[in-house]
């Protein structure tokens, strides 16, 4: 290992001590503020702590470039070039996965849920049969052929009794 290398491999490690330094405090703020999100459902309140997502976010961002950097195989190849794709990367990453984890919170929220009668499962609101164990969730009407909802005992089409 000539001192070049052993230069990198040092900035190396730098890397990888400030990325666990900023990663675990800034997923720790995010789950608490996600945690706070959670909980305020069931209590009818603001989200208290909501915000430290908010706050973990550029924490867990940083981080991740930093770790990026410190588990590099060689940084002298490492042009400014190359940073740049790497970093949109990270940035994408943390951007759609905070999205996705945001909005998967959101839609179990609010659409309502058919939960399987048989087995308990929570299926989508347009599906027709439990994605767990197979069961119909619709009640077809044998009348007018309307979709009605697997509890119900009327048809919400012609009102005939469908028990
Ligand atoms: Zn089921
Ligand atoms: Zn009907």
């Amino acid at each position: 290992m000539n001192k070049n290398e052993l230069e990198q491999a040092k900035k190396r490690k730098t890397f990888r001590k400030l990325g666990f330094a900023f990663l675990i405090p800034g997923i720790i703020l995010m789950g608490v503020g996600m945690f706070s999100f959670f909980i305020s459902f069931d209590n009818f309140e603001a989200p208290q702590f909501f915000f430290l997502t908010f706050i973990g976010m550029p924490f867990t961002f940083l981080g991740s470039v930093f770790l990026g950097f410190g588990y590099m195989k060689s940084y002298a190849s490492y042009t400014s070039k190359e940073l740049r794709p790497i970093a949109k990367d990270n940035i994408n990453y943390i951007v759609e996965g905070t999205k996705e984890s945001i909005g998967d919170l959101l839609h179990e929220v609010k659409t309502d849920k058919i939960k399987c009668s048989s087995c308990g499962e929570n299926n989508d609101k347009d599906a027709k049969f439990c994605d767990n164990c197979g069961k119909a969730l619709v009640k077809v009407c044998r009348y007018c052929h309307e979709e009605n909802e697997n509890d119900a005992k009327y048809c919400k089409s012609c009102g005939k009794d469908i028990e």
